[in-house]
């Protein structure tokens, strides 16, 4: 395979953005994606956000439009999972700046080398740590209502958290539950106020404010919900055929190991070009520390990324 160019981790919408525009500048690039490429946004129902669809559409159809893009620029793409990421001294070959540090990809399907690593390695859902949740994930509990709202036609099922996922998503199951419970520990939303309006004119959609679940009961599948009132301490059960759990993300950078600069939650730590304290290896998308993660602001990384990327080979090359 040789030593690429570019490595980007990750075919979520930032690093199918930062694809597009490294392939389509001429760079010897490749992708490699665990799952899904388009990541979560390929599994969000409708994206309604993201300018220049008039309606809307489906997190599924734009993100096939990114990936088609990538792959007409002539992008190569790897599915297999990263698992870690070393840096050594240049190997001397003449192509390169002598001591240019080259990076190798760890994959499940052998090394990757590269002169500059992009990590667009996204978040996922964070878990709640109760009783039962564990336990029950496939039988009742959730992080998707996209991926799995459709089991719970007519049934009755329980949203936990008030950000803008919680909403969203609990607006999307009100068209195929019976009934939703949106079960949010503050009495007001974090959730932007077009969603937060838009779930409060749903006649099936009911809210427990300042309530906190405690537990996930059932026998072979979720059956109930034990929660509690944070003000009264009073606790209830809830009877719920499922549990969609939407109380934040976590980031993907475990992989990583030590020696990369993270927040205390693991986000990573970049300068303004998105660059870590390591030479030639950036971060861009929700795997990074920023202050709003949505689809478009990936996007913004995904363009911003390659100019210093550019920059950065360029003037390996030319030194
Ligand atoms: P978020 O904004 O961090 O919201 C997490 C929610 O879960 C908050 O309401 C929080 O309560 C609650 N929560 C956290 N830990 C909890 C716990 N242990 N028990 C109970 N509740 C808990 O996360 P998000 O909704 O996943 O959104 C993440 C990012 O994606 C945000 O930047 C968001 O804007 C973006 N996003 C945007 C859209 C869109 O359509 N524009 C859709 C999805 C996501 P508190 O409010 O009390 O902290």
């Amino acid at each position: 395979m040789g030593i690429y160019d570019i490595v980007i981790i990750g075919g979520g919408p930032a690093g199918l953005t930062a694809a597009i525009y490294a392939c389509r500048a001429g760079w010897k690039t490749i992708l490699i994606e665990r799952g899904t490429f388009g990541g979560q946004a390929a599994i969000t129902d409708r994206i309604e956000n993201y300018p220049g669809f008039a309606e809307g559409i489906s997190g599924f159809d734009l993100m096939q439009g990114f990936y088609q893009q990538a792959l007409r620029f002539g992008c190569k793409m790897l599915v297999a999972e990263v698992t870690g990421l070393n840096i050594h001294p240049g190997l001397g070959n003449t192509d390169f700046g002598q001591g240019e540090q080259i990076k190798t990809v760890e994959t499940t399907e052998g090394l990757v080398q590269g002169r500059t690593v992009l990590i667009a390695t996204g978040a996922q859902a964070r878990e709640l740590g109760i009783k039962g949740e564990k336990e029950f994930v496939g039988r009742g509990v959730s992080y998707c209502a996209t991926c799995d709202g459709f089991f719970f036609k007519k049934k009755k099922v329980a949203v936990i958290g008030g950000g803008d996922a919680a909403v969203k998503e609990a607006i999307y199951l009100a068209k195929l539950a019976e009934e939703v419970l949106i079960i949010h520990r503050r009495d007001s939303f974090r959730a932007d106020q077009y969603l937060s309006q838009q779930v409060l004119t749903l006649p099936n959609v009911k809210i427990r404010w300042n309530t906190v679940p405690l537990e996930i009961r059932g026998e072979q599948k979720v059956s109930a919900l034990l929660v509690q009132n944070v003000k009264t301490q009073e606790t209830g059960t809830e009877e719920v055929d499922g549990v969609f759990i939407y109380i934040g993300r976590k980031p993907n950078t475990d992989f990583l190991g030590a020696g990369f600069t993270r927040d205390e939650e693991g986000y990573l730590l970049t300068g303004q070009d998105l660059q870590l304290a390591t030479p030639g290896i950036f971060a861009l998308g929700d795997c990074r520390v920023k202050s709003v993660r949505q689809v478009a602001t990936a996007v913004g990384d995904g363009a911003l990324v390659m100019a210093a990327v550019d920059e950065y080979l360029r003037s390996k090359k030319e030194g």
